[in-house]
C-alpha cells in the first residue's frame, strides 16, 4: 500500500517528455514571451505615431484651410468692396445726371422708339447702353427727358464694365420702371411691356424699408431677367429730396464667382464654395456639387425664371438641408470657424464671413485625402508586424520542430544507456555477475557503469564467501546432529528397558528438534548447492501420490500434535506420472505440507489436490485453512531468511524453507505459484513436466 502511495504522489515521467518540458519552461516560453513583448512594442508605436502624425496632419490641415478659407474671404471682400465702391461711384453720378438738364444728340434720340404695347426703348446697339421704359404708366415729355439726362451715364457705365473681369453688367432703375443697361441687348425681346421694375429684389432691397442707411448692398442669388443668367447684385438707392429716385446696381453672375474667384486650389481635393445671408450657396464648384448632389444653375431658363420667382429652390439653402445643418448651426454662432462633417467621406469645413456682404466662404476638404499618407504609413506597419509576426511563428515552429528532434535524441541517447544499466542491475539483483564494462559516451554513466561493474564483482565474492561458510558450517553440523538422532531412536526403540511415560515424551521432543535441525541444516546446504550449480539430480518418471504419501506419514506425528488433518484429493483417471528428481520433489513437498501444518489454526486441514496441468503438465496444489498471507508481501517469502513477522514468535523456523523450495522447483523443470488470501488460508501450486 505504502508503495502505491508513493507512486501516485512522485509520478514518473518519461525522460523524453522530461527534457521536453525544460526546454519549454527553460527557453521557449521567456524567448516567445520577450518576441512577443517587442511585437506589441513595435505595433503599439506604430499605432501610437500613427495617431500622433494623423493628429498633427489634421491640425495643420485644418489651420491651413482655416488660412485658406480667411484669407479667400478676404480676398473676395475686397473684390466686393471695390464693386461697392464702383456702385457707389455709379449711383453719385446717377443722382447728378438726373438733375442736370439734358443735352442728348440727336442721333441718340433717333435710336428710342415706342413699342405697341407702349414702352419707350432703345432700337439699335451704338456701343452705349440700351433703354427699357415699361409701359405701365404712360411716357411722356417728362419721362423721356429722364431719359435723355440719363443717357450721358453710358460712358461711365462702360468703364465700369471694363474695369473688372466681374462685372457682368451695370444698371439703373428707376421707380417709374424706367431700366438703362450695359452692355446692350435687345431688351423689347427680353422683358415683359408692362414689368413693374420696383417688384423685383435688385430694386427693393435697396429701399428705405430694407436699406435705411441708405448704403451698397448686395442682393441674395437670383436669375436676372435681363437674360445673363443667374447673379447677385450690388445695390445702391439714388434719392432726391423728397424720395427714392432710383436704384443702381451691379451684376456680378453666379458664373464668373465660380470661375474667377473660387478657382482656388486646397489641400485634401479643397474647394470653397459661397453662401449669402440668407444660407443660400451663391456659387458651387463642380466637386462641391458632387458632394451635395446640386448642380449649379448656371444653365437657366428665362421662361420659368420670369414667371416663377427668381430665387434659387430650397435645396440650395444649408438650413434647410440636414447634411449641412450642423454647419448651418455652426454658422450661425461664429463669424468663423471650423467643423467636421460627414459627406460619406469625412470632410473638414470651415466658414470665415466675408465683410460688407455679410457672405459666408465655405471651404471644404477630405478629410480622407488630407489622412492618406498617415494612413499608408500606417498600413505599411501594420503589413510589417504582420509579416514579423507570421515569420515569428514560421521560425518557432521551425524551431520547436527542431528541438523536439533534439530532445528525442538526447533522451534516446541517455534512456538507451539508462536501460542497459537498468537491465545489468536486474540481473545482479538476480544473482548474476556483470564482467564486462559497457562502453558509454556520458562520463558519469561510464562512472556508474564502472562502479556496477565493481560492485557485482564484490557481490558474487561476498555471496561465494557466503555458500562455503553455510556450506561448511552444515556439514559440520549435520554428522552431530545425526549421532543425536540416531541415539534417541535407539533409547526410543529400546526393548525391554522400561522408560516411564514423561522420558519418553521428553526423547519425542528430542527427536522432533533433531528432525527439524536436520532438514534446516540440509536445506541450507542444498541451498548453497543450488547457487553454486553443485546440485545433482536423477530424472526419471515417478507417480507422485505415493511419493506425496510418504511425505505425509514423517509429517503426521507434528500434523496429529496441532491437530490438522490431511487429504489427497485427485481428478479420476488422472495420470499422477511426473518426470522428476523423487528425492527433490519430496522435499518440496516436505516443505510445503509442513508449512501449512505449521501456519495452520488447531483443527485445520491440509489438502494435496492433483490437478491436469495441460498436455504435458500435472498441477500439485498444497491447500491449506491457515493464517494466510497478505497480498503485498506474498512475493516477500521466497527471499531467503525472511519470515514475515514470526522471527519472535512461537513457530519455529528459518526462513530458508520457501527460497530453497522455489529454486529447487525450477532445479527440477518446475514452476512454484501461490494463491493466498489474508485470514482465509494459502495454496501454493507447483507444476511438474509429466515424462
Ligand atoms: P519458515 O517457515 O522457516 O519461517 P519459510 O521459507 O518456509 O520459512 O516461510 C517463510 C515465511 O512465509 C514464513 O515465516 C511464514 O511467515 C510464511 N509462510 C510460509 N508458508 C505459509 C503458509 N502455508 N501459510 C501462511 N504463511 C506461510
Amino acid at each position: 500500500m505504502a508503495h502505491s502511495d508513493f507512486e501516485t504522489k512522485h509520478k514518473a515521467i518519461p525522460l523524453k517528455k522530461w527534457l521536453w518540458n525544460s526546454y519549454i519552461s527553460a527557453a521557449l516560453i521567456p524567448l516567445l514571451l520577450i518576441e512577443l513583448t517587442f511585437l506589441a512594442i513595435y505595433w503599439g508605436t506604430g499605432e501610437f505615431v500613427y495617431k500622433r502624425g494623423a493628429q498633427a496632419v489634421t491640425d495643420l490641415s485644418q489651420a491651413a484651410l482655416s488660412d485658406a478659407a480667411g484669407r479667400e474671404a478676404q480676398t473676395i471682400s475686397r473684390k466686393l468692396q471695390t464693386i461697392e465702391a464702383l456702385t457707389k461711384v455709379y449711383g453719385d453720378a446717377t443722382g447728378e445726371a438726373l438733375e442736370q438738364p439734358s443735352d442728348v444728340s440727336e442721333a441718340e434720340k433717333a435710336r428710342h422708339s415706342y413699342s405697341p404695347d407702349g414702352v419707350f426703348y432703345t432700337t439699335e446697339d451704338n456701343g452705349g447702353s440700351a433703354v427699357f421704359y415699361s409701359g405701365i404708366f404712360p411716357i411722356d415729355e417728362e419721362e423721356r427727358e429722364k431719359v435723355w439726362r440719363t443717357a450721358r451715364l453710358d460712358p461711365l457705365m462702360k468703364s465700369i464694365v471694363e474695369a473688372d473681369p466681374l462685372i457682368a453688367q451695370v444698371y439703373l432703375n428707376s421707380f417709374d420702371s424706367l431700366n438703362r443697361i450695359y452692355p446692350y441687348f435687345d431688351v423689347l425681346e427680353i422683358f415683359a411691356p408692362k414689368m413693374d421694375i420696383p417688384s423685383y429684389n435688385f430694386y427693393y432691397e435697396a429701399d428705405e424699408v430694407h436699406n435705411p442707411e441708405g448704403k451698397v448692398v448686395w442682393t441674395d442669388a437670383y436669375i436676372d431677367p435681363a437674360g445673363a443668367g443667374w447673379m447677385v447684385s450690388a445695390i445702391s438707392p439714388v434719392k432726391s429730396a423728397e424720395k427714392l429716385e432710383a436704384v443702381v446696381g451691379i451684376d456680378i453672375t453666379i458664373e464668373t464667382i465660380v470661375e474667377q474667384v473660387l478657382d482656388i486650389s486646397l489641400t485634401g481635393d479643397g474647394y470653397a464654395m459661397l453662401v449669402g445671408r440668407d444660407g443660400t450657396i451663391l456659387a458651387l464648384p463642380e466637386q462641391g456639387e458632387r458632394d451635395l448632389g446640386l448642380t449649379e444653375l448656371l444653365d437657366h431658363s428665362y421662361d420659368q425664371a420670369i414667371l416663377d420667382d427668381t430665387f434659387k429652390p430650397s435645396e440650395f439653402n444649408i438650413f434647410r438641408r440636414t447634411d449641412l445643418a450642423e454647419l448651418a448651426l455652426a454658422m450661425q454662432d461664429a463669424e468663423s470657424g471650423i467643423i467636421d462633417l460627414d459627406f460619406g467621406h469625412p470632410v473638414m469645413a470651415s466658414w470665415s464671413t466675408i465683410e460688407g456682404s455679410g457672405w459666408k466662404l465655405i471651404a471644404i476638404a477630405n478629410a480622407d485625402v488630407l489622412l492618406t499618407p498617415s494612413n499608408k504609413l500606417r498600413d505599411t506597419l501594420g503589413m510589417v508586424s504582420g509579416v514579423m509576426l507570421l515569420a515569428l511563428v514560421l521560425f518557432y515552429s521551425v524551431y520547436f520542430a527542431i528541438l523536439w528532434r533534439r530532445a528525442s535524441k538526447m533522451s534516446d541517447n541517455v534512456a538507451q544507456p539508462l536501460h542497459e544499466l537498468e537491465a545489468d542491475m536486474a540481473d545482479i539483483s538476480q544473482g548474476g555477475t556483470l564482467s564486462v564494462q559497457r562502453v558509454h559516451s556520458v562520463a558519469e554513466l561510464q562512472m556508474v557503469n564502472k562502479h556496477l561493474v565493481s560492485m557485482s564483482a564484490k557481490l558474487s565474492a561476498a555471496s561465494r564467501a557466503k555458500s562455503a561458510f553455510l556450506s561448511a558450517m552444515s556439514h559440520e553440523l549435520r554428522t552431530p546432529l545425526n549421532a543425536i538422532l540416531g541415539y534417541t531412536q535407539i533409547l526410543q526403540m529400546a526393548e525391554g528397558k522400561p522408560i516411564d511415560a514423561g522420558r519418553m515424551a521428553d526423547l519425542d521432543q528430542i527427536a522432533r528438534s533433531s528432525t527439524e535441525l536436520l532438514m534446516m541444516v540440509e536445506g541450507v546446504m542444498d541451498l548453497s548447492r543450488i547457487e553454486q550449480g553443485t546440485m545433482s539430480t536423477n530424472f526419471e518418471a515417478v507417480d507422485a501420490i505415493p511419493v506425496i504419501r510418504q511425505t505425509y506419514v514423517s509429517l503426521k506425528a507434528v500434523a496429529d500434535a496441532k491437530g490438522v488433518s490431511f487429504d489427497i484429493d485427485a481428478e479420476p483417471k488422472l495420470d499422477t506420472t511426473v518426470m522428476t528428481d523423487s528425492g527433490a520433489l519430496s522435499r518440496v513437498l516436505a516443505q510445503l505440507i509442513s508449512n501449512g501444518v505449521k501456519y495452520n489454526v488447531s483443527g485445520g486441514k491440509v489438502t494435496v489436490r492433483l490437478r491436469d496441468g495441460g498436455p504435458d503438465g500435472l498441477f500439485i496444489d498444497v491447500e491449506d485453512t491457515g493464517t494466510g498471507i497478505a497480498e503485498e508481501r506474498q512475493k516477500d517469502i521466497f527471499v531467503p531468511f525472511e519470515r514475515l513477522g514470526h522471527e519472535n514468535g512461537t513457530i519455529s523456523g528459518a526462513g530458508v524453507g520457501l527460497s530453497l523450495t522455489r529454486r529447487l522447483v525450477e532445479v527440477i523443470g518446475g514452476r512454484l505459484s501461490l494463491k493466498s488470501e489474508e485470514g482465509r488460508g494459502s495454496v501454493f501450486t507447483v507444476w511438474l513436466p509429466r515424462p
